[in-house]
């Protein structure tokens, strides 16, 4: 075939595939539009899951009749005049093509009338071909119509979802919207239903509510941070209320929603051991930032953005979650009534059958001054030696039982500690501690040990080799399918080499977007859990002793590196009510 120009009407509808994807890039599109002009109240309206139609009324300022057509073709745009623009910009829009795009694969009608102006206008645009401005009647504010998306690009039709899915992607998107922006009183009605009204009254709380429901709400931790040139503010999720994926963590920049895998990245790593491995906060954040220090035109529906500092925004954002998780966990010794009543669970995930409080990671108000200055620590580093930091109070020894469980007595009543969950909670923090001072020290083995390992393991193991020796491993292939253990970290002295690399391997899946420190810190805290002491194992006293002693120096001293809890607690208030000393009988 020869070359040719391809016709405007084809150009744009290969251009529109960029923008419009499905009826909600529709919605966010003119949900944009309709705030970049001011608007304080944005009616949402869809049938059939925006298929047949998405509209978008708002009460903004308005197209100017004699502008109206320019509005709809391509590269118009009343937001930016030079590409300088870019770096001041305070819209949403600036490219100028969402209209012209959704024109040229709908039945798109725009209505709008200036407050200058006694009389609206209106412009038809049929398959990008526009017809002519009528006058109407209209009030102050734009209607954006659109009709029956995508009935000339059949194509684009077939990769639509179901109505479900179509419909939870509009829902999910005008939710956050309405979140970014709570001074503006969004509905949105589908087919004769409201499905969403919000207030506009700047209360986020109740559109949370909208979003996750009541009782997720509720537990939303609120951030609210700022440093020179940034701000974040906005909802976390504590570390009892987790997903399985990272869909719900909702980053907005400069009320622009993005998706931004190091801004993801950052807010994991403040959760970082606090949450059981493959769980997944909750999160819609608001981070501001300077517009010059953001370049916003680095992706084509404008999802991703640019940082000029991305260290600074990164460790701005993981302090300021962090500092917001620690300072609503709960305190050392929860009462049975913070765990919203229910039952707390065992480690098992049974009901206990009294009002045992399970450990649960805290700390005490001494914490919440960890200074903002600070290099970003994780929280298996001790950012002090101060023993009142400590979130377990010192423990009195005075057993073992089933040879599995220490019991200690607190100053508030008893403490029943996992040994083995104690245990790998210590190594885990002692040797992030080293690994962070980038000095594991390591130790060789008398003799060294040949461990053969399945295909797959053996496979899995080989990447690994170069990290390993961070972590005060050596180990050296030695033959197919085989390795030689020469040395481990001095802290697992004793362990077992082959069991040790045998757990690096097991069940090793690749992250779908590995992440050198939570690899790491995965290996680490899998190492950890194989080398620790096992229930069923008798200790000495010493060693008991020990075991309180480091556990008490742990930063995360109530869970296991894998968010399991490591000790549960039965205060005296409890055994009161238990034999009827005290309360109702
Ligand atoms: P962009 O938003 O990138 O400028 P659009 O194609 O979305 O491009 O819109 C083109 C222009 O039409 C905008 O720059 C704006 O001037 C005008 N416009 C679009 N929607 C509205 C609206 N709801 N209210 C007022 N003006 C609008
Ligand atoms: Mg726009």
């Amino acid at each position: 075939m020869p070359i040719r120009l391809l016709s405007s009407e084809v150009a744009s509808q290969i251009a529109a595939g960029e923008v419009v994807e499905r009826p909600a890039s529709v919605v966010k599109e003119l949900t944009e539009n309709a705030l970049d002009a001011g608007a304080k109240n944005i009616s949402i309206s869809i049938e059939d899951a925006g298929r047949t139609l998405v509209e978008i009324a708002d009460d903004g300022y308005g197209i100017p009749a004699n502008e109206l057509e320019l509005a709809a073709a391509r590269h118009a745009t009343s937001k930016l005049v030079q590409s300088e623009d870019l770096f001041h910009i305070q819209t949403l829009g600036f490219r100028g093509e969402a209209l012209a795009s959704i024109g040229s694969v709908s039945h798109m009608t725009i209505t709008s009338r200036v407050a200058a102006a006694t009389e609206g206008a209106r412009l038809k645009v049929d398959g990008g071909i526009a017809g002519k401005v009528e006058k109407v009647g209209a009030p102050v504010g734009t209607t954006l119509r659109v009709e029956n998306l995508f009935y000339n690009v059949p194509a684009r039709l077939k990769f639509l979802k179901t109505d479900v899915t179509e419909r939870r992607a509009i829902d999910a998107l005008v939710t956050r919207y309405a979140l970014a922006y709570p001074n503006v009183r969004f509905k949105v009605t589908d087919g004769k239903q409201v499905t969403l009204q919000t207030a506009g009254d700047g209360d986020r709380r109740s559109i949370l509510a909208a979003l996750y429901g009541v009782d997720v709400a509720k537990q939303m931790l609120e951030v609210m941070a700022m440093e020179e040139g940034l701000s974040l503010t906005g909802f976390i999720s504590p570390t009892s209320l987790t997903r399985s994926n990272r869909k719900e963590i909702t980053f907005f920049v400069n009320g622009r929603w993005v998706q931004d895998y190091s801004l993801t990245t950052a807010l994991l790593q403040a959760y970082h051991t606090l949450l059981m491995v493959g769980r997944y906060p909750l999160t819609t954040l608001f981070l501001e930032v300077d517009p010059e220090d953001v370049d916003v035109n680095v992706h084509p529906t404008k999802a991703e953005v640019r940082f000029r500092s991305q260290d600074k925004v990164f460790s701005f954002i993981q302090r300021s979650a962090r500092k917001a998780l620690l300072a609503y966990t709960p305190v050392a010794s929860v009462s049975p009534q913070m765990w919203g009543g229910s039952r707390p669970v065992s480690s098992e995930g049974r009901e206990v059958g009294i009002d045992w409080s399970i450990g649960h990671d805290s700390v005490d108000s001494e914490q919440l001054t960890v200074d903002s200055e600070q290099p970003p620590t994780d929280n298996h580093q001790p950012t002090t030696t101060n023993s009142s930091f400590a979130s377990v109070p010192l423990l009195r020894l005075i057993g073992q039982i089933g040879s599995t469980y220490i019991v200690a007595e607190g100053p508030d009543g008893l403490y029943l500690i996992d040994q083995h969950a104690a245990h790998e909670r210590v190594l885990f923090e002692k040797l992030m501690a080293q690994h962070d001072k980038k000095s594991i020290p390591s130790q060789a083995l008398l003799a060294p040990e040949v461990v053969t390992l399945p295909p797959q393991s053996a496979k899995a193991l080989m990447p690994q080799l170069p990290f390993l020796k961070h972590f005060g491993f050596e180990v050296e292939e030695f033959g197919t399918n085989t390795f030689q253990v020469r040395a481990m970290p001095a802290l697992f002295a004793g362990g077992d080499p082959s069991s040790a690399l045998r757990a690096l391997v097991e069940d090793f899946e690749e992250d779908e977007t590995p992440l050198q420190a939570e690899v790491e810190a995965k290996l680490a805290a899998r190492v950890c859990k194989r080398l620790a002491v096992k229930g069923g194992q008798t200790l000495t006293i010493e060693e008991q002793r020990a075991l309180l002693n480091d556990l008490e120096a742990c930063t995360s001293p109530r869970t296991c590196p894998h968010g399991r809890p490591t000790m549960i607690h039965l205060s005296v208030d409890t055994l009161e009510k238990q034999f009827g000393r005290k309360g109702p009988r």
